[in-house]
């Protein structure tokens, strides 16, 4: 669900999202798209349009969320909140594999919001590994 943003706040989140998906970490100036912005807590849960709940998406990422804020963990099959980009740290819950083209959940957050928001679709993958090559993407842990 969209809702206007107030270019104020919009630059804020884009300030403090550095051109990432909150998510996957994919780079706008990479992807060739448009990135959105994502109520964290959706609006029909009643989270709020405001900074602390806000975050720059890419729209695959966004489309996937949707309204959920919590998916099966595929390793329990536990229903699990989905990773909160400014209440946690990506790290905490997330890796790359040693190739640096595929995210892999730590937490069962980590593991439900990768596989809910398919994060390692293989057309993502194989740009990531476009972009190692030319030393475009840092996986940073
Ligand atoms: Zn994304």
């Amino acid at each position: 669900m969209s809702q206007h943003i107030p270019a104020t706040l919009r630059q804020q989140v884009l300030g403090q999202a550095g051109g990432l998906c909150a998510y996957c970490r994919s780079a706008e100036a990479l992807l060739g798209v448009t990135f959105e912005i994502d109520h964290i807590v959706p609006l029909s849960a009643g989270g709020g349009t405001t900074a602390d709940n806000l975050c720059l998406s890419c729209p695959t990422c966004n489309r996937q969320k949707g309204i959920r804020q919590t998916a099966s963990d595929p390793a329990s099959g536990e229903e699990t909140p989905l990773f909160h980009p400014l209440a946690q740290t990506w790290g905490d819950h997330f890796t790359w594999s040693d190739d640096g083209a595929t995210v892999i959940g730590l937490t069962p957050v980590g593991r439900a919001t990768t596989a809910l928001l398919r994060m390692n679709r293989p057309v993502l993958v194989q740009m990531r590994r476009y972009w190692l090559a030319l030393g475009l993407h840092h996986p940073t842990r």
